[in-house]
């Protein structure tokens, strides 16, 4: 599942490949993914609309176009490929944006979980307040997540911190991996009651949770220029995982722990993060 390192990396790569194009037609072969809009008048607002800029927010692509933005999320499998309007069209490419005569931007998701929401501003600041949007908790790398801020939401509640960290209105754009990932870093076992925590280790896992995202986002940008024209991130931070999915704690050499957390598989060391 993209996590927000991988949709930051997308938006990137879309960026240089779309922005100043215009939609010239759109495809939809499987409607559903579009919400609260029928898709007749997804199509007619959209097409002859320019694509001006791309943001993200927590896991949500923002596209900015002249009079409009649409919102993206790719859920689990979703994906976005620039492709020749002549090449095959794939059975999982439910959404075509036609950007003229040489080129088509597709959105394939073999899952069919993925999202797109349209408003009619280009008002970043007036989406953000609306859904989906509003409900999220703040960027995970931006100024906003303080000591202060996360202490406030962690004293409430009495769940795992794992399912605090997951939680989409706490900290927006996190998955399981980098949860597993900051966890592991903070030294922190992934059960630990959130209303336990002290200070100390609420500003470990903020700074670990922008040292872990920053390094990925800098090693999905590398991955990416290999794909070119398929944007599929698979991620060189593959190789940077220290216990996600690993049998040996690098640090006491340890047998790493595996536990479900809300279905969620949860890589541990007993020994570096033990419960308290
Ligand atoms: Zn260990």
């Amino acid at each position: 599942m993209p996590e927000l390192p991988e949709v930051e990396t997308v938006k990137e790569i879309l960026k240089k490949q779309i922005i100043g194009d215009t939609i010239t037609d759109i495809t939809i072969n499987y409607s559903k993914i579009i919400k609260e809009t029928d898709p007749a008048t997804f199509r007619q607002n959209l097409i002859g609309q320019t694509f001006r800029d791309i943001l993200r927010r927590g896991k949500y692509l923002v596209f900015v176009l002249d009079d409009y933005i649409l919102l993206s999320h790719l859920r689990m499998e979703g994906k976005y490929f620039i492709k020749s309007p002549n090449d095959e069209i794939s059975k999982h490419e439910h959404i075509i944006f036609r950007l003229g005569p040489n080129k088509t931007l597709r959105y394939h998701d073999t899952r069919k979980f993925g999202t797109m929401y349209l408003f009619h501003t280009t008002s970043f600041d007036i989406v953000n307040n609306m859904l989906p949007l509003k409900e999220l908790g703040v960027e995970p790398l931006g100024s906003d997540f303080t000591l202060a801020y996360l202490k406030e939401k962690l004293t409430k509640s009495h769940r795992s911190i794992k399912t605090s960290l997951l939680d989409q209105s706490v900290i927006s754009g996190l998955g399981n991996i980098y949860v597993n990932e900051i966890l592991f870093l903070s030294k922190i076992h992934p059960l630990e009651n959130s209303d336990e925590l002290t200070d100390e280790d609420i500003t470990n896992i903020i700074d670990n949770t922008k040292r872990v995202l920053n390094h990925a986002i800098e090693l999905g940008g590398t991955t990416i220029h290999s794909f070119q024209s398929a944007l599929e991130v698979s991620g060189r931070f593959q190789n940077e995982l220290r216990i996600h999915m690993q049998k040996i704690c690098p640090v006491c050499h340890g047998e790493v722990s595996k536990i479900y957390v809300g279905q969620r598989g949860t890589y541990y060391c007993k020994v570096c993060q033990v419960k308290r």
